[in-house]
């Protein structure tokens, strides 16, 4: 009797070192396991789109399903990522006229903006990528024409570890509490105030 009980006693102890085992193994898990990022680059230096196209390379290196979607550049260029993309099988959508402050037609680029919006918006919840990159979304966020906590709700309602990724200039306030990761790029010099215009391979 005593030793049978002393046998269950040694049991259960096992049994309770093997469930800290499990526990300490699923933590050690969730640790090296994918947690989805949002991240911003943003100021006013070069580098925001580039450093978001350069994990597009990165993620869809690894096998991730990866998108881009472009609310300034135009349908109609034909940008060097484009070209890159189309020959990765990538997607890069660009969904914007060109720059805003170019535009006559304040009312169609807002249009635009809320055209590229819902199709990231769909991206985002088919769940179906692991990184979606919103470019130069900024610029529609800071003239009002979209709704900051409706972005920044679709942001939070997403699925765990798929990264979101945001860039332009002047990012705002709330975008930047809520993302996990922002990087200022901060002119020093640029090409363009010595009159060089944009170069093949660096600008486009
Ligand atoms: P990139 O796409 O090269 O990574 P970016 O996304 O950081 O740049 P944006 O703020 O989106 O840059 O600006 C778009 C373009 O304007 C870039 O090609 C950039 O080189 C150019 N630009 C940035 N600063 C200046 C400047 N001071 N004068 C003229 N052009 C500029
Ligand atoms: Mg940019």
């Amino acid at each position: 009797m005593r030793d049978e009980r002393r046998s269950i006693e040694e049991l259960s102890e096992e049994r309770r070192a093997q469930q800290r085992q499990e526990l300490a193994d699923k933590r050690a898990h969730r640790q090296k396991g994918r947690h989805g990022l949002v991240i911003v680059n943003t100021g006013n230096g070069k580098g925001k789109t580039s450093a978001a196209l350069g994990m597009l390379m990165r993620s869809w290196g690894q096998g991730m399903r990866a998108v881009m979607l472009q609310f300034l550049k135009a349908q109609t260029g034909n940008w060097g990522e484009i070209k890159a993309a189309r020959r990765m099988g990538v997607e890069i959508i660009p969904l914007g006229d060109g720059f805003t402050w170019e535009s006559e037609n304040l009312e169609h680029d807002r249009a635009l903006a809320h055209q590229c919006w819902r199709l990231c918006r769909e991206k985002i919840e088919s769940g179906q990528y692991d990184v979606v990159i919103m470019d130069e979304i900024t610029y529609p966020l800071q003239y009002g024409w979209l709704d900051l906590e409706e972005v920044l709700a679709v942001l939070r309602a997403r699925r765990l570890e798929m990264h979101v990724i945001l860039t332009g200039r002047d990012a705002p306030e709330g975008l930047i509490e809520c993302a996990d990761l922002v990087t200022e790029m901060r002119e020093i010099k640029h090409p363009f105030e010595r009159g060089i215009m944009a170069q093949k391979g660096i600008e486009f």
